[in-house]
């Protein structure tokens, strides 16, 4: 690629990428803790801009000119309305409903590399022809998948799983290996090449759909991390093929994080990753036949929950989906500083899955704030559990239920989960039966230690308030 010769705006150019790449690695770090995320955040979107407006201004191509006045308008033009539009999407959407939202983000960032990829295969030089073909196929199968994972998300799309389908996986996976080996080919060009870049355009786009259509259940945030690091990946190809430093940086540092992040999950589940890349992951045969239960439940009445924490040393509260539906941290914030006004030590234990995003309940319990100290990791509260006189759980489900330990034929088996059935005793609030995301039978429900609250989280979680308001 010919490379722009040296001038004041190409130095101001690669010194403005330089401190977007310094403001994104800032942010990065920043967004690790809670206290710090928000501003973090900020940080990252400054560098973003920076980045933004030296490209439009500065930008050369190859044969040194600017970016024609006409085009930059159309991209402001384009800017500002996806701006608005991603504005009130955000502000509109339910905490809930933001897994959906980020995947819906993701696939239009894959959409976008995987089509400036195929607009500039051609324009490329052979350097950057393999750079190109590996644009179009890791945008086009982030754009699919993501979609396809929406879709579940937001209950449009079922989950569609046949045993053959890790097979059909792989060798689509190969295929499209294939295809961009042929391509490659000195021999192979003009018309044929370009069909077969058509090809891998299409084959891509199905590879994405079936990697993602059997995958379910407990196992989806991984596949939603996953997408997320190759929609990282394909932005740095389309760097790449432009040349542009804060687009390569950009795209490379989603994808390191995306792909920590797919890691980290996978452990949190017990999952290998590449089960996950050929879609086998997750699928169930069995929905738990060997739940094993054989216990009968118990319920409370609120009186004596309320007598139960308030005398206690100990409580841990276990949070989940359930809490975020109800929007009840706000109400637990206060039964915490309730209970621990009267001298109970209150926790809260944090599975690294629990709701519907990473990180779902830290930033629940940080609105209500919550001092981030009470909030422990699954893994630091475990060898605890123990030594808990109540383990109170609000909307939680799949992250206590014991069958990820003892049932081998269940989904979830596998998974670490928070061990409540390990406290001396155990409070669950829900609403009445309904399964969690795994759609499977929780053990503990019916364990003789445990004492179910029927009702929404919220309004129980009220009562308890004036309950331990009375004592
Ligand atoms: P869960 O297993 O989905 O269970 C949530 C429970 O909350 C349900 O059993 C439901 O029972 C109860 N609930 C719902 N609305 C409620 C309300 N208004 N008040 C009280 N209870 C309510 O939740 P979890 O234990 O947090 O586990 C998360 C699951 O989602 C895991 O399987 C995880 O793998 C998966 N997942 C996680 C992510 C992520 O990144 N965190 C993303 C996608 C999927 P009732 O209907 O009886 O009330």
């Amino acid at each position: 690629m010919l490379q722009p010769a040296f001038t004041i705006g190409s130095a101001i150019l690669d010194l403005s990428y330089l401190i977007a790449a310094v403001l994104f690695v800032i942010g990065l770090k920043m967004l690790s803790k809670p206290d710090t995320a928000r501003a973090g955040n900020l940080w990252a979107a400054a560098g973003m801009l920076l980045a933004m407006i030296t490209t439009l201004l500065l930008h050369k191509d190859p044969q040194g000119l600017l970016i024609p006045f006409r085009n930059v308008m159309v991209i402001l033009l384009v800017i500002s309305a996806g701006t608005v539009v991603g504005w009130i999407v955000a502000r509109r959407v339910k905490m809930t409903a933001m897994p959906q939202m980020v995947s819906f983000y993701n696939a239009t960032g894959g959409a976008a590399s995987g089509l400036v990829a195929l607009m500039e295969y051609g324009n490329s030089g052979n350097t950057s022809l393999l750079v190109t073909l590996l644009g179009i196929a890791v945008g086009n199968i982030a754009f699919s998948g993501s979609m396809i994972a929406y879709g579940k998300l937001d209950s449009k799309i079922k989950d569609w799983f046949s045993p053959v389908m890790k097979y059909i996986n792989l060798f689509m996976l190969l295929f499209i290996v294939t295809l961009i080996v042929i391509v490659m080919l000195p021999g192979v060009k003009g018309d044929v090449a370009r069909s077969l870049v058509y090809l891998l355009f299409f084959v891509s786009l199905v590879y994405g759909i079936l990697f993602v259509m059997p995958i379910g259940g407990a196992d989806m945030p991984v596949v939603i991390s996953l997408l997320n690091s190759l929609t990282g990946v394909a932005a740095a190809m389309a760097g790449f093929i432009y040349g542009n430093q804060a687009m390569i940086l950009g795209g490379i540092l989603v994808g390191a994080a995306g792909t920590i992040l797919t890691i980290l999950m996978c452990n949190a589940m017990n999952r290998s990753l590449l089960n996950v890349i050929v879609g086998a992951f997750g699928a169930r045969e069995s929905i738990g036949t060997n739940s094993g239960i054989n216990g009968v439940m118990r319920e409370i009445t609120v009186s004596d929950a309320g007598i139960l924490l308030n005398y206690s040393q100990k409580v841990v509260i276990i949070p989940g989906y359930g809490m975020a539906v109800s929007q009840a941290q706000h109400v637990c914030s206060e039964l915490d500083r309730l209970l621990t006004q009267k001298g109970v030590d209150v926790r809260y234990a944090i599975h690294p899955v629990a709701g519907r995003m990473p990180g779902h309940m830290n930033v629940l319990l940080a609105e209500a704030h919550v001092p981030y100290e009470k909030l422990v990791e699954m893994e630091h509260i475990n060898p605890d559990m123990g030594n808990v006189d109540v383990a109170m759980i609000i909307g939680a489900n799949d992250v206590v239920n014991p069958a990820a330990l003892t049932d081998p034929s269940g989904p979830i088996y596998g998974m670490p989960i928070i061990r409540a059935h390990e406290a001396k005793n155990v409070i669950v609030i829900k609403r009445g039966m309904g399964k969690g995301y795994a759609a499977i039978e929780n053990l503990l429900f019916y364990n003789e230690k445990t004492r179910m609250l029927f009702g929404n989280a919220r309004d129980v979680l009220q009562k308890l308030v004036e309950e331990v308001k009375t004592m």
